[in-house]
């Protein structure tokens, strides 16, 4: 099952809105709109939130509409970039959702190495045009999240030892604010917005255009996948430690346990057996790629290796459709240390005890350029951590793995706890400790973050995601 694009939605969908918004060009989408249950779905099918109106906006004047029309009417605001959030917090329940689903164009100065992507984009959409000009900048491994939510809450990928998180290439970005002002923010105008919107999420106001730094990188880089029996998840992690500690910046990997999905490449026999699976991306060039990743390519004699010369753009999709829209998802997640001996016994212990073919569990090797950038330098927390693990439960309308899978996470969770060192605030669900907002942060990052709330959002009223209450006021949850 596949999502209709927004675009989609939208078009032929020009019936007389319920609600007027004065100066609004976009679509208003109420409960009696025939496309309201398509408006309303987002990524994560077990999410069903039933919003007043959906406001989707097609330019920076509509947000600037929206948001004074919710405040006018104190309506809750959840913003809708790709819609892509496990917690669901781009769609509230009775309130105003100000969607960007509709924004997506991507302009690229390749002399200059930028471009300017709208607030609504998704990360396919960047790479496609970057990519006509052999650039790109760090984003998601999953081409259909959206830059918007991503890129604010810090941005991993397979370039980010190289060059960085998505937030240590954001040059500028135009801001919508709580009291409906556009503002744009860089290093040299508020300067203290700038700061929190590298890693503080959608607390600060409504972001309509982000600027980026590009950087040379394919069309084609070494990359692909390398799959190992499951049975020998611990020997094949020992070996993986051993490997990525020395790894050169330009080596991306993402290990992924869990039954082998049939995607392309993958045959038949192999579809749905448990495997450890190594995602790799080299970006520099291949040849350098093929002498960096042959010890890794040549350990425990793989069931599979798909690893070679493969167009970036190519590589960024090839995930997709392992995670489709509107399939349920319930999350846990947490940056991990180096992984010692006891901590890979947890982890092989574990990662293969769920019900659900379709859930899995991804580990994304940081470090590199995303641990040499000064901490506090932006809003991004815990530099420090080697990994970034989530723990995916996944299942199908219908189906019944839900509870057990749910219970699945949260037990691997638990069974972690005394390795933890924070969590990537992209990762976490919707329900929760609020504690764990601060815990993606530490606390220095965190209350330098409320600060800057208060000058910029002084009443929360961006308070749908992962809240950072305006210092002296407490932050809410998704549910309230
Ligand atoms: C399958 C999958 C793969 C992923 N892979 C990666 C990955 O490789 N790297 C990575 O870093 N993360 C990854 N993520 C996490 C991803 O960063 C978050 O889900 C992110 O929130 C997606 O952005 P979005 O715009 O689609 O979010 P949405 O669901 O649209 O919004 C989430 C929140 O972001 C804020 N927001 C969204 N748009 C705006 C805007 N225009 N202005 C202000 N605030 C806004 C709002 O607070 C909103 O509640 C992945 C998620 C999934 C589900």
């Amino acid at each position: 099952m596949t999502t209709p694009t927004t675009a989609e939605v939208g078009r032929g969908s020009r019936e007389p809105p319920v609600v007027e918004i004065d100066g609004f060009r976009g679509w208003l989408i109420s409960a009696d709109h025939a496309d309201y249950d398509l408006a309303r779905a987002i990524w994560n099918g077990a999410i069903d939130r039933r919003p007043r109106l959906i406001a989707r906006c097609i330019g920076t004047a509509d947000v600037v509409a929206a948001v004074r029309f919710a405040r006018d009417h104190d309506l809750e605001i959840a913003i809708r970039g790709g819609g892509h959030n496990v917690a669901g917090t781009a769609v509230c329940d009775d309130g105003i959702v100000i969607d960007l689903s509709a924004m997506r164009a991507v302009r690229v100065d390749p002399a200059d190495r930028r471009a300017w992507v709208q607030g609504g984009a998704l990360w396919g959409d960047v790479d496609h045009e970057t990519q006509l000009h052999g650039l790109a900048t760090t984003g998601g491994i999953v081409s259909h999240t959206g830059v918007a939510g991503l890129t604010l809450g810090g941005g991993i990928g397979w370039l980010m030892r190289k060059y960085g998180l998505t937030v240590d290439n954001l040059l500028a970005a135009e801001v919508v604010t709580a009291d409906g002002e556009l503002l744009r923010a860089s290093e040299d105008e508020h300067p203290d917005l700038f700061w929190a919107l590298r890693g503080g999420g959608g607390n600060f106001g409504v972001v309509t255009s982000f600027e980026f730094r590009l950087h040379s990188v394919g069309p084609a880089v070494l990359a692909g996948p390398i799959l190992w029996d499951a049975a020998d998840a611990g020997e094949v992690l020992r070996f993986y430690r051993d490997f990525v500690r020395d790894a050169p910046d330009e080596l991306g990997t993402v290990v992924r346990f869990g039954a082998a999905p049939p995607l392309p490449g993958i045959p038949e026999d192999l579809h749905w057996r448990p495997v450890v699976m190594v995602g790799t991306c080299y970006a520099g060039p291949i040849e350098d790629g093929e002498r960096v990743l042959r010890p890794l390519r040549a350990s425990r004699t793989p069931l599979l290796d798909l690893v070679g010369p493969t167009p970036y753009v190519g590589w960024q999709s090839s995930l997709d459709s392992a995670v489709v829209h509107g399939w349920n998802y319930y999350w846990k997640a947490t940056h991990l240390p180096e992984l010692r001996d006891d901590l890979i016994d947890v982890i092989a212990e574990h990662a293969f005890s769920c019900s659900s073919p379709r859930s899995y569990v991804a580990m994304f090797h940081l470090k590199g350029a995303v641990s040499r950038a000064a901490e506090g330098g932006t809003a991004f927390g815990n530099r420090q951590a080697s990994h970034a693990i989530t723990l995916d439960a996944v299942w199908l309308p219908g189906e019944n793995f839900g509870d057990q899978d749910t219970a699945w996470t949260r037990g691997f969770f638990a069974a972690l706890g005394r390795f933890r060192e924070g969590v990537y605030v992209n990762f976490l669900g919707g329900d929760e400790d609020p504690d764990r907002v601060r815990e993606a942060y530490g606390d220095a990052v965190y209350d330098r973050l409320a600060g800057v709330k208060a000058k910029y959002d002084p009443d929360n009223v961006f308070h749908h995601n992962q809240n950072i209450g305006p210092r002296e006021m407490k932050a809410r949850t998704v549910a309230t």
